[in-house]
């Protein structure tokens, strides 16, 4: 199993907490799993633990108790180092994730130079190399965040995250800052690097939608815990818990996205 995550507990302090230790607790108590060459969606609505969670996992943050094993090793006891060269991270807001005063090269460069020793020209060979795998050609090399549109930018932090090749990635609402033709762009090529490139993906998100598109199977988070699983994505419709059926209801009335996004995969 390439991610185990065991009856993780979470808490923060509340920041004006009346009793000095107050705390509130965010997860409480998930579990879940991620097999090679899998990708996991992880749904629920804003504020309900999602991204402590990834937090958690690439090790960030410590959880209060339980535990997380990346490829049958704990990373809170061992040496995380070789651990964490194994999990990459992109998030939702790529403005910041990728900072301004940066060339797209030194972006891409950052974390390579922590986990490999490569000279000047090898190093630019493999950011043009990474680049080409995420449908950027070389010409974006040396210009700045700004210089380029949000779905071109996101593409960058997703080169960044597969330059160590990573085993598996958390994409924390990863395409919710898109234009919705933009989104399905970006989902296509998510799906096209799983494929080459051996990757297994965690799929972060409050958008069904999304998931139905790229995900093979589902949990359902609420207020820090898991509240349903879907193990194959054609059985989504028979979802018992209230809080599933809602979000299902929301996302086949919310939008004609589902429409765009088949629109996008035909042509
Ligand atoms: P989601 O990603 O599902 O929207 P988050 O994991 O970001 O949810 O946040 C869950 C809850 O934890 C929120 O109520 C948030 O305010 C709280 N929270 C997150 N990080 C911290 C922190 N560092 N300190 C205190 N509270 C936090
Ligand atoms: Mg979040």
């Amino acid at each position: 199993m390439l991610l185990e995550v065991k009856n993780v507990y979470k808490s923060y302090k509340k920041p004006f907490g009346i009793i000095k230790k107050e705390s509130v607790e965010i997860l409480k108590g998930v579990s879940l799993s991620l097999k090679e060459g899998e990708c996991l969606g992880i749904i629920g609505e804003s504020g309900s633990g999602k991204s402590t969670l990834g937090r958690l996992i690439i090790g960030v943050e410590k959880g209060d108790c339980g535990s997380i094993l990346i490829d049958g090793i704990d990373i809170s006891k061992k040496n995380r180092k070789v651990e964490k060269e194994k999990v990459s991270v992109v998030f939702q807001d790529y403005g910041s994730s990728a900072n301004p005063r940066l060339k797209i090269i030194d972006i891409i460069s950052e974390p390579i130079k922590v986990f490999e020793k490569l000279s000047k020209k090898e190093t630019i060979n493999r950011i043009i190399d990474l680049l080409e795998k995420v449908g950027l050609s070389k010409e974006y090399l040396y210009r700045y965040p700004h210089q380029l549109s949000g779905g071109q930018l996101q593409r960058v932090c997703i080169a960044r995250a597969i330059a160590t090749n990573p085993k598996f990635i958390i994409l924390d609402e990863a395409i919710s800052s898109l234009d919705v033709s933009i989104q399905v762009q970006v989902l296509d090529l998510l799906i096209q690097l799983k494929k080459e490139l051996d990757i297994s993906y965690v799929f972060i998100t409050h958008d069904l939608t999304a998931v139905t598109y790229i995900c093979d199977r589902v949990v359902f988070f609420k207020e820090g815990n898991i509240v349903e699983e879907v193990n194959c994505m054609n059985k989504l419709k028979n979802v018992k818990s209230q809080y599933a059926k809602a979000l299902l209801h929301a996302a086949m009335t919310m939008d004609s996205r589902e429409e765009i996004y088949e629109v996008q995969r035909i042509s």
